[in-house]
């Protein structure tokens, strides 16, 4: 089925064409046609599936029909669990109805209350937003939900885990009983099915086969990591390996991916970051540079790669573990494309237990662990996370500046040293009075593979 086959406004195939998007991918294909009836629908789908224009195309279509209600509160209001994913959205509909009148705000936790005001005091069509701060303004009766003829849970999955249940489900109780609702959700599991019972009518499910990660052509690794100076460490050994020909390094923050690309060009490397803070021309420019080769080394946040679509990626490195499990397929799909094969290194921590343990569930499998030679872990890793501990752990190594000037260019692993808080890793070596060339590892190029 192709676009034109799904009976689409012209203003809206005239945008889609206009993206170059040729063939619509196998959730839009599926879900667009149902939404289009008017039936509520499940549907499972990652991101990077195309699901935004899966929603968001019925979601245009609509407005190219009168409204029957008096009011101007939205016709169409999409929930989202994050800002970035509130502003991705936007900026699709925006995209995908240029060729139409549009009126849309977004409305986000976290942001001052003034232009949200402004936006919501005009009449609108097209509402995004996090579930919280969206619930105060209808608290305040400063919305009106009784024109929505369009409701739609973006990754609900996680707007779940972030505790918005409460707010999704007094927002669907606010709007009529006859909207449509549309859920899309990358598990879909017994919690999902109970929202989903409570907001949905009778609902036709699309499920997306997006979680198997390719395992013919990406090879997981796990490299236990003591802290942050390890990590440091390790990124060193792999970013001067002759074998790592273009890898994106995922960190967990913008300042983060910042530290680490600054640091790794201070130590002769072609690397640059790419994040949400970055301008669109500086974020295309610096896509354009890994495609032709002289970036070898992104460093990158989970936004910002998203949809990122760079041939001959070697190795993907989780300098940090997603917190998401569906964010480490996305992640390690960046690699391995097209017939090539690749590497997929996990750095992981005793404070990134938790998420471990997700991924390896929701990916049905353990990821073989791996050392590099003279780069070993002093620490095994736990089983389960010990809660007390992971809190301060996780602070300091969220918090701690990615490099040190003052740690040594290798890292080995030391007795004596403290483990298991990056500060006191940072602090560690950097007393020691051995020359630098005792931290050197050994390994000749890869990390080698170590039963267990
Ligand atoms: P999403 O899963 O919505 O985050 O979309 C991932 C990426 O796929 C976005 O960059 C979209 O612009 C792109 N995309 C969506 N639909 C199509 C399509 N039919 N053909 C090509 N690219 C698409």
């Amino acid at each position: 089925m192709s676009f034109v086959n799904m009976q689409l406004a012209p203003s809206i195939l005239k945008a889609i064409a206009e993206c170059g998007y040729t063939t619509p991918t196998p959730i839009q294909k599926q879900a667009i046609p149902m939404a289009m009836t008017g039936r509520d629908l499940i549907a499972s789908a990652q991101t990077g599936t195309g699901k935004t224009a899966a929603f968001i195309l019925p979601a245009l279509h609509l407005l190219n029909t009168q409204s029957t209600a008096n009011g101007k509160g939205p016709r169409i209001l999409v929930l989202t669990p994050t800002r970035e994913l509130a502003d991705q959205v936007t900026q699709a509909a925006r995209k995908y109805g240029k060729h139409q009148r549009l009126r849309s705000t977004t409305i986000l936790g976290g942001m001052p209350y003034r232009e949200q005001l402004k936006a919501l005091s005009q009449p609108i069509d097209l509402v995004v937003a996090t579930p919280g701060r969206l619930n105060d303004h209808l608290e305040r009766g400063r919305i009106n939900l009784s024109r929505l003829e369009l409701l739609v849970l973006d990754e609900a999955d996680r707007m779940l885990d972030m505790g918005f249940i409460e707010d999704v489900e007094k927002i669907a109780a606010r709007a009529p009983s006859d909207r449509q609702t549309l859920l899309f959700s990358a598990t879909l599991d017994a919690r999902i099915e109970k929202l989903a019972r409570g907001i949905l009518n009778d609902p036709e499910m699309v499920l997306i086969a997006g979680k198997e990660v390719n395992s013919d052509s990406i090879e997981q690794r796990l490299l236990v990591a003591d802290n942050l100076v390890h990590k440091n460490s390790m990124l060193q050994h792999l970013a001067d390996d002759k074998s790592v020909t273009k890898a994106i390094v995922f960190s967990a923050t913008k300042r983060d991916a910042d530290g680490i690309a600054g640091e790794l060009r201070s130590l002769g490397h072609a690397a640059a970051a790419l994040h949400g803070d970055m301008n669109q021309s500086a974020r295309n420019r610096t896509i354009a540079d890994m495609r032709k080769g002289k970036i070898k080394l992104l460093v990158a946040t989970d936004v910002a790669a998203r949809g990122l679509d760079v041939s001959g990626i070697s190795h993907v490195i989780n300098f940090d573990m997603p917190r998401f499990a569906e964010d480490y397929v996305h992640r390690i799909g960046r690699t391995g494309r097209a017939g090539s094969s690749g590497i997929a290194i996990s750095f992981v921590s005793n404070s990134e237990i938790d998420c471990l343990k997700r991924i390896e569930s929701y990916i049905g499998r353990s990821i073989p662990h791996h050392i590099i030679p003279g780069l070993e872990p002093v620490q095994p890793l736990r089983k389960t996370a010990e809660k007390r501990k992971m809190r301060g752990q996780g602070g300091s190594e969220g918090k701690a500046r990615r490099f040190s000037s003052s740690q040594p260019k290798n890292y080995r692993g030391d007795s004596n040293r403290k483990t298991g808080n990056a500060s006191a890793g940072e602090k560690g070596p950097a007393r020691r009075k051995d020359p630098i060339v005792e931290y050197r590892s050994s390994g000749s190029g890869q990390a080698s593979g170590r039963a267990r």
